[in-house]
């Protein structure tokens, strides 16, 4: 049961990997960051050290990998990809960290996922380019330290708040992704359907952008999808009715919405009277975990407007009433 226009990554998503800009030059959007990071980069470089850590936070899709890597080739160094959840152990970690040339980049995605006794490795790793090492055990046991080369880690994660702050602490460079808009996302679908061979319109590129939710993952999933109706029900190039014909056929409607992102509005106005309901009591209600609600659904809601968080909880905007044809029912607070 995978949303299309879900933002995580999906098996169908391998072509994704064509469609992945390799210089800041193709990376579209984010133009703070890049800036950012373009100027750290080449200072590293002038001092012939490793960049700064670098945590990249915002919901999945919006690039943090791509961005990473790009850092790696801007640096001239090795990439190498992990993940929170599949370090288990700190000896896997140290076997990662041991491996590593002078200056590479360790990327690891869903930082906060690490369990406590790896995260602890990565402390002195990422401060001081060493490994403590116990060996022995008991009374005769004692603790030896191993140089590493010096690296660049980048951690991902959804929320910055997700991670503990000793290891938050220790990164030098902080970076937020924001959603993006419909003038930069239909830039990328223009992008990607010249890389897939597509012929599309300005105006259905626009209409892919603006149901995309923000993020770049799903437009390109959407190009995809709706290139498959173009060519069985016309002649393969996307005009703006088949554009619309598609996204209609696959349930994804005006607003980028599908029917889980409009199950959780009604959940909220049906049985909450437009809430506030907090979340936990909306994961319950809805069958979604919560952290999937607060990391994936709720910053494209709340971007467009149609659910604020208030102390008390999550709220159904008006824009929400209007958009599902809602009536506000007498004792509504909106
Ligand atoms: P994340 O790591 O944040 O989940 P990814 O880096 O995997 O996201 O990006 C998902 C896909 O979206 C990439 O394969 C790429 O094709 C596309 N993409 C992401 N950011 C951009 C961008 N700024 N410009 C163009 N395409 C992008």
């Amino acid at each position: 049961d995978e949303r299309l226009v879900g933002c995580e990554f999906r098996r169908d998503d391998s072509e994704e990997l064509n469609l992945r800009p390799r210089s800041f030059d193709e990376y579209i959007g984010q133009d703070k960051v890049k800036e950012n990071l373009m100027v750290f980069i080449e200072a590293a470089k002038q001092r012939n050290e490793a960049l700064d850590h670098v945590l990249l936070y915002g919901p999945p899709g919006l690039g943090k990998t791509t961005l990473s890597a790009i850092i790696a080739r801007e640096l001239g160094v090795n990439f190498k990809v992990t993940s929170g959840p599949a370090i288990e152990k700190p000896g896997d970690l140290a076997a990662i960290l041991t491996n590593l040339s002078p200056y590479d980049v360790l990327f690891i995605d869903e930082i906060h996922r690490l369990n406590r006794t790896v995260e602890e490795i990565l402390y002195p790793a990422m401060e001081d380019y060493a490994l403590d090492i116990i060996i022995g055990k008991g009374p005769s046991a004692r603790s030896i330290r191993l140089e590493l080369s010096k690296f660049t880690l980048i951690g991902a994660t959804t929320r910055a708040g997700l991670l503990t702050s000793p290891l938050r602490d220790r990164f030098g460079i902080i970076c937020r992704l924001e959603l993006y808009t419909h003038e930069e996302l239909k830039k990328i679908v223009k992008r990607s359907a010249g890389i897939l061979n597509i012929e599309i319109d300005d105006d259905a590129a626009m209409e892919i952008a603006s149901r995309s939710r923000g993020t770049p993952r799903v437009a390109n999933r959407l190009l995809r999808r709706i290139r498959d109706f173009a060519q069985v029900h016309s002649n393969g190039k996307i005009d703006l009715e088949i554009a619309r014909y598609a996204l209609n056929a696959l349930e994804v409607d005006e607003m980028g919405l599908d029917r889980t992102d409009r199950n959780l509005l009604l959940c909220i106005i049906e049985k909450f009277g437009g809430g506030p309901v907090g979340l936990e009591t909306l994961a319950a209600a809805t069958g979604e975990e919560a952290d999937t609600i607060e990391d994936v659904y709720e910053p494209y809601l709340m971007q467009i407007g149609f659910i604020q968080k208030t102390p008390r909880g999550r709220k159904a905007t008006r824009l929400a009433y209007k958009h599902l044809n809602i009536e506000p029912e007498q004792g509504d607070q909106l």
